[in-house]
């Protein structure tokens, strides 16, 4: 590919739009930090719900040695490996309370550091009690994720997630069913924009979501370059605020500073929302 070519083309996001939103997102957030409001833990400790996404291939991820060398062994991973052959696991903490948030890995299988550090966030949530409810996609894609490949039968999911009967046009459906309030959609990245990063749609959740990551988390803001096929894109069209957020990482391969990097922004994007 060339290299200064962007992956996903589209209309730039103006000059002026980047200042308003990111304006309304720093805005937000010193409003935030002057009126901390308590969280207060309400639910018991609740185990991990294992769920399934038929509708989705399924894949054996244990094939994929880089992601397997890095989770440890234990029962609740060895169920999500188990679904995953099915179809995409979708793994639920809570009790279906407000707010209901969803993270989604894997969209792009072989980009490994955000689908092995959603694994380890399940583990950590589901030993703790959580306000409201979190849905965890690891692998949206489990057949990609197995293969170690970036594309799912040829093809890339973060282009036709408004195309019906697709991977994340399924996810952004099942997001619509569960009355989801918000979603993260995560992604390592080797090219553009090769650096940790949040991206947010233009609107004003969206930007809020991510001027929060982007203080707490060093993640550079950034506006998305607007592609209707992108899950971020197709999320924010039907009314879920969405950002997307890179790591920076070689394709097919993890690290453990990129999969701290990924998980502290999911922990960020928890944090935002009040959940954690
Ligand atoms: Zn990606």
């Amino acid at each position: 590919m060339n290299k200064n070519k962007l992956p996903i083309e589209g209309k730039l996001p103006t000059r002026w739009e980047i200042y308003y939103y990111t304006l309304m997102g720093n805005f937000n957030y010193w409003l935030r930090m002057l009126v901390r409001n308590q969280t207060v833990k309400t639910g018991d400790f609740q185990e991990a719900d294992v769920g399934i996404i038929n509708e989705i291939q399924g894949g054996d991820v244990s094939k994929n040695i880089e992601i397997i060398k890095y989770l440890s062994e234990n029962p609740l991973n060895s169920a999500i490996i188990e679904t995953s052959k099915i179809g995409a696991p979708i793994i639920k903490l809570g009790d279906g309370s407000m707010p209901r948030v969803m993270l989604t890995a894997g969209v792009h299988g072989n980009e490994l550091p955000p689908q092995i550090a959603a694994i380890n966030l399940i583990n950590e949530l589901n030993e703790t009690s959580v306000n409201g409810t979190v849905y965890i996609i690891p692998f949206s894609a489990p057949k990609a994720s197995a293969q170690n490949s970036k594309l799912y039968n040829g093809e890339n999911l973060n282009l036709v997630a408004d195309t019906q009967g697709t991977p994340t046009n399924t996810i952004l459906n099942m997001a619509l069913e569960l009355q989801i309030d918000a979603l993260a959609d995560f992604h390592a990245t080797s090219t553009h924009p090769k650096k940790d990063a949040v991206i947010y749609f233009l609107n004003i959740q969206s930007s809020k979501m991510a001027v929060y990551i982007n203080k707490k988390s060093n993640s550079e803001l950034m506006a998305l370059i607007y592609n209707p096929g992108t899950l971020i894109a197709a999320a924010n069209n039907k009314n879920i605020p969405t950002i997307l957020c890179e790591v920076k990482s070689s394709d097919g391969v993890a690290s453990n500073e990129a999969i701290e990097v990924s998980h502290n922004q999911m922990k960020e994007f928890l944090n935002y929302h009040g959940i954690i």
